[in-house]
C-alpha cells in the first residue's frame, strides 16, 4: 500500500520546490510516485503531475464568474474539485493497485500532494478537510509541514510556526514530519537544539528580546518576569510536548541535502499511522 505524503507549509516555504525534489529523488530510484497538484493558482508546476486541479478547475474564471479576490477563489476552486473526490479516490485506487496485466511493473509506493501557496485555505478549510480525510482512509497519509528555515531563525518567528504546526497536527490528527526546507542558505542546527534543549531555548529568548525593540516593554528580560516571559514559557512547555510527537528533518529542495533522511522519516511516520492513527480513524467512523 503506498503512502501518501501531502505537503503543506506557509506561502513560499517551498512546498512546490520540496514536492519536485522527492519526486525527482524517487524517480532517480525508479519508483515514480503518483503526483496530485491541489494548487489551482499555480503558474508553473516544475513536476509532472498524474492529477492536477488545473484540469477540472479554471481559477482565473472562477474567480470572474463569482467576483472573487484570490484567496475566495483558490477557496472556490478547491470546493468544486472535492466534490469529485470520489472519482479521485477511484482513480487512485486503481492506479496504485498492482496490474496482473503487468506483473513486473513495480507497484507506486508514494503519493505526493502539494497544496494550495496560502495554508490556511487548505488546512481550514471544508474541501481541504474532505480531500484530506478521504486520502486518509485509503491510504497511510503523513504531512510534510515545510518550514522557510532562513526566515524562522528568531525566536518569535520560530515559536509562531510551531504553534501553527501545532494546530495543523491537532486538526488534522495525521502523523507529520517537519522540514526545515533550505538549509542551503542556514542550517537548522539551530531549530532541532531549540526542539530538544529547553534551556537552549530560553536562552536564544533571553538573547532575543535583548536585541529587540519590544524587549523593553516589561523591563528586558523576558525569560523570567512580565506578560510575555510567562506566555512564552508556558507556551515552550507545551511544544515540548508537541515535538515529541514529531520528526524533524533539515533538506535542500534546492541541492537535496537531507532528501534521504526525510524519507526515512516517511518510513516510520507511515508505520505510526499503521499501527496508532489508523486504529483511532476507524474507532471515529
Ligand atoms: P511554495 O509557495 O511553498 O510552493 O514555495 P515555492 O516552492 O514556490 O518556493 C518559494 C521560493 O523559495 C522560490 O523562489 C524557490 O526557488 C525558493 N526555494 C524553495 N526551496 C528552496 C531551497 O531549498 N533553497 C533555496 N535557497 N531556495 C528555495
Ligand atoms: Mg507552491
Amino acid at each position: 500500500q503506498p503512502v501518501a505524503i501531502v505537503c503543506v507549509g506557509m506561502a513560499g516555504s517551498g512546498k512546490t520546490t520540496f514536492m519536485q525534489r522527492i519526486n525527482a529523488h524517487l524517480h532517480g530510484q525508479k519508483q515514480p510516485p503518483y503526483v496530485i497538484n491541489l494548487d489551482p493558482a499555480v503558474l508553473n508546476v516544475p513536476f509532472e503531475s498524474n492529477i492536477d486541479i488545473r484540469d477540472s478547475v479554471n481559477y482565473k474564471e472562477v474567480m470572474k464568474q463569482y467576483n472573487l479576490g484570490p484567496n475566495g477563489g483558490i477557496l472556490t476552486s478547491l470546493n468544486l474539485f472535492a466534490t469529485k473526490v470520489d472519482q479521485i479516490l477511484g482513480l487512485l485506487e486503481k492506479r496504485t493497485a498492482p496490474d496482473p496485466a503487468q506483473p513486473d511493473k513495480k507497484p507506486i509506493e508514494h503519493i505526493l500532494v502539494d497544496t494550495p501557496g496560502q495554508i490556511e485555505v487548505f488546512v481550514w478549510s471544508a474541501s481541504g478537510t474532505i480531500l484530506l480525510e478521504s486520502l486518509a482512509s485509503s491510504f497511510p497519509t503523513v504531512i510534510a509541514y515545510v518550514i522557510d528555515t532562513p526566515r524562522t531563525s528568531s525566536t518569535s518567528t520560530f515559536m509562531s510556526n510551531m504553534l501553527y504546526a501545532c494546530s495543523i497536527l491537532y486538526k488534522t490528527k495525521l502523523p507529520m514530519i517537519l522540514v526545515f526546507n533550505k538549509t542551503d542558505v542556514k542550517d537548522a542546527s539551530f531549530a532541532k537544539e531549540w526542539m530538544t534543549d529547553y534551556d537552549a531555548f530560553q536562552e536564544a529568548l533571553q538573547a532575543d528580546q535583548e536585541n529587540n525593540a519590544f524587549g523593553g516593554v516589561e523591563g528586558g528580560d523576558i525569560s523570567g518576569s512580565g506578560y510575555m516571559g510567562s506566555l512564552l514559557n508556558s507556551m515552550s512547555l507545551m511544544l515540548e510536548e508537541f515535538y515529541a510527537h514529531l520528526n524533524v528533518v533539515g533538506v535542500s529542495s534546492m541541492t537535496g541535502q537531507g532528501i534521504d533522511e526525510f524519507f526515512e522519516a516517511v518510513q516510520q511516520k507511515a508505520a505510526e499511522f499503521k499501527r496508532d492513527y489508523q486504529p483511532e480513524l476507524e474507532r471515529r467512523r
